[in-house]
């Protein structure tokens, strides 16, 4: 079976933009390929490295929002970054192999760093493509489920690996080079129109959101703001409420445009029926969080059991790195 590495940074909850773009996928993907989860709180330090206390609350927040979406405890492989050795030293090894000029004009890195408001990057930002080629390449992941954006971060991965093979190889594959699974499902905006969705921007609905939370985070969505009266015409091209149909009621989306572009339904209507939907969708989501709550012992369980998995894999990993590299002592 193909492995698959996958995962997120442990900066917060997870909102339906996680969700549509990813988590979505991930469960199906989960009965295709051995699925690694990666609860990135190393990753999560080159942003968020003076909010340690948040990186370690978001760890457990993290792991129940990926089971609560219906990630089987059974199917898949969850574990914790800073376990993991094997990641720590790739990144020292691979960090010899590519260029500081090569990261600086990777075009993720340069767009995350203006996202981020950074005139001088950290070490540690900077480096994050070696570190990530790390994360995929310690347990030989044949694939990464990624957005269009992170495809410089895997081709910069790919190259990495390709030196390596060349220069310690002698002739044989040492590490896999991992490959794209490029997912196209849109990128779901913030309910305020905005590209980004946070906590701080105040625009997302999480995973762990209540009923009347999400009811009352819908009625705050922007519409097409030339509708003034329920009788004029609206445009669904400009409105965010309809962004989130197309992403969680596909198969009412076409007409709830039509309805719009015609006038026959009015906005409070249709943020009704996206709330139904949603709550709709995130209903078998928060049965399953409110187990995972009452049973926090088992969702440690679940890291640590996945994290000793994924040590023991990136071991062997690092003992043939190392053996390929003659820096290894029996
Ligand atoms: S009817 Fe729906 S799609 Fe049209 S403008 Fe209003 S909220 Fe947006």
């Amino acid at each position: 079976m193909n492995r698959i590495l996958t995962g997120d940074r442990t900066t917060g909850k997870l909102h339906l933009g996680h969700y549509a773009g990813s988590l979505q996928n991930r469960v199906k993907l989960q009965d295709e390929y051995d699925t690694f989860i990666i609860l990135a709180d190393v990753q999560a330090l080159t942003t968020h490295f003076e909010r340690p206390e948040l990186i370690r609350k978001s760890i457990y927040d993290v792991a129940i929002d990926n089971l609560s979406v219906g990630l089987d405890p059974n199917k898949i492989t969850m574990f914790l970054q800073s376990k993991i050795n094997a990641i720590a030293e790739l990144t020292v090894f691979y960090s010899m192999l590519v260029s500081v000029n090569s990261l600086r004009h990777n075009p993720t890195i340069k767009t995350e760093a203006k996202q981020y408001g950074y005139d001088d990057l950290s070490y540690g930002f900077l480096g994050y493509p070696v570190s990530q080629t790390a994360d995929i390449t310690f347990c030989n992941a044949d694939l990464v489920p990624v957005g269009e954006d992170q495809l410089p971060h895997i081709e910069q991965g790919r190259k990495i690996v390709r030196r390596f093979n060349d220069l310690y190889g002698k002739g044989k594959v040492i590490i896999k080079e991992p490959q794209a699974l490029i997912s196209n499902t849109p990128r779901l905006i913030g309910l305020d129109g905005n590209s980004k969705m946070g906590k701080s921007l105040g625009n997302a609905i999480y995973l762990s959101d209540t009923v009347e939370e999400v009811n009352i985070k819908v009625k705050s969505a922007i519409t097409d703001k030339n509708r003034i009266s329920i009788k004029d015409k609206g445009n669904p091209d400009i409105c965010t409420v309809s962004k989130y149909h197309q992403a969680f009621s596909r198969d009412e989306y076409e007409n709830i445009c039509e309805m719009c572009r015609n006038a026959n339904i009015g906005c409070v209507a249709c943020k009704e029926l996206l709330s139904k939907r949603i709550n709709l969708i995130l209903e078998p989501f928060r049965e399953r969080r409110a187990y995972y709550e009452e049973h926090l012992g088992e969702v440690g369980d679940i890291i640590v059991n996945g994290s000793e998995r994924a040590n023991k894999v990136g071991n062997e990993m690092v003992e043939s790195v190392k053996k390929a590299m003659s820096i290894y002592i029996s």
